[in-house]
């Protein structure tokens, strides 16, 4: 089986897998811990969490594949730069690293399935099995990914909740093997390299990590986290929430990019796939994106991870990252916007209307602008929560 196993990692790094380990499938210890987490709300509207068939296979992995002997963990690593003058430019939305390129869930199903391929052949010629079975799963199935990664010897778990490769960071998206044999296991890894350092927590913008709780395990709020925010709640965003944003529009890695795991080790990832694409990954102009038409955004980010959030979800991130500009540049694309058929876009360009209108003041064409616009739509609007944005927005 080492023989197997080593050949296994050879095969993983020439499909651009650098990391890779191996864990046993006993049942999670931290159910104890995901059971106050979501008692506590801190899921928000991430429902799934909380489910009960779901968490019952979470715990244990033999819900999901009863003969399942061994557990193989790959990460991939997926660090860019910024280009050029983002995140500073507020004129320009900042799209989390993991989303610039195409969807990795895709890819690395595609290299995943690619190694099972490979340890099937390999295990009937070496006469270790006839016909090796697995399951394989990126972020998909009801998996705790990251614990099995720790398990796996592939680093711990950091205050930013994220899993640190003591050598690589943790810009690496995990993925998961499900297999009938039984591999020789990595040791765990046991440490945490944390330490007394909260960086992470200190320039997290909205307070969403909260330490590490009695039994170590990071705590995140997710409700107030910019990746929950842009990505996963479908409504409003709250109000207080809003400011802090600043121009991330879609995913937040700010805990990543302070960690002096990642200043240190993160490299360029290998697989080309994963790089920016003009619109997506390249900074794009907040204001060009609130213009964007239903067939434009499907037609745009068609592959991207982007497409989840719909258009109205992308567009209420760029209504709220063009307030927090709040420049008179930002007004007419915001007064075509108050006008969208959505009320979601409609009520957070209000709300960035009455941003900008609050930096500007009404004397001045663009506040002046700003405030009659608010004022005709408040004439027409029915949707209450719109008319309500409305009202708050002339507020002041
Ligand atoms: S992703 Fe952003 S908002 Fe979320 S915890 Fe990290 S720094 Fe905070
Ligand atoms: S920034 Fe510091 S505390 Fe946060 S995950 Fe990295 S090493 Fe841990």
């Amino acid at each position: 089986m080492e023989g197997l196993l080593k050949g296994l990692r050879r095969e993983a790094r020439r499909l651009g897998i650098r990391q890779v380990g191996v864990t046993t499938p006993e049942p999670s210890k931290h159910m104890g811990f995901l059971r106050e987490w979501t008692a506590r709300g801190f899921h928000g509207e991430m429902g799934y969490l909380a489910r009960p068939d779901a968490t019952g296979r979470r715990a244990d992995l033999r819900a999901t594949m009863p003969d399942v002997r061994s557990v193989v963990v790959v990460a991939q690593e997926y660090f860019q730069d910024d280009p050029p003058g983002v995140p500073e430019d507020p004129a320009r939305g900042v799209v989390a690293r993991y989303a610039r390129g195409v969807d990795y869930h895709k890819v690395l199903k595609t290299r995943l399935q690619d190694l099972l391929a490979w340890l099937r052949r390999e295990a009937r010629e070496r006469g270790l099995a006839p016909d090796v079975q697995g399951l394989a799963y990126v972020d998909t199935g009801p998996i705790l990914e990251r614990e099995l990664g720790r398990r796996g010897g592939l680093g711990w778990l950091g205050k930013n909740t994220m899993l640190i490769h003591p050598r690589h960071g943790s810009y690496s998206f995990l993925g998961i093997l499900l297999l009938d044999l039984p591999l020789p296991v990595d040791l765990p890894f046991e440490a945490d390299r944390c330490g007394s350092c909260r960086a992470c927590l200190d320039a997290c913008p909205t307070g969403a990590l909260l330490g590490r709780d009695g039994s170590g395990a990071p705590v995140m709020d997710a409700r107030r986290c910019i990746s929950y925010l842009t990505m996963e709640l479908k409504g409003p965003l709250p109000r207080d929430l809003r400011p802090l944003m600043g121009n991330r529009i879609f995913g937040c890695d700010i805990c990543q990019e302070v960690c002096p795991f990642n200043m240190k080790f993160a490299r360029e990832g290998e697989e080309p796939a994963y790089r920016a694409r003009a619109i997506s990954g390249d900074g794009p102009l907040l204001t060009e994106l609130l213009g964007l038409t239903e067939d434009q955004f499907r037609e745009r980010f068609s592959g991207s991870p982007i497409k989840r959030a719909k258009r109205r979800g992308l567009l209420r991130n760029v209504a709220v990252a063009l307030g927090n500009w709040g420049s008179r540049e930002a007004v007419p694309a915001l007064m075509e916007a108050l006008e969208d058929l959505e009320p979601l876009v409609r009520g957070h360009a209000a709300w960035a209307l009455g941003e900008v209108l609050a930096r500007l003041g009404i004397p001045g064409d663009a506040g002046f602008m700003a405030a009659e616009a608010l004022l005709a739509r408040l004439e027409l609007e029915e949707d209450p929560w719109v008319r309500e944005e409305l009202e708050l927005a002339l507020r002041g």
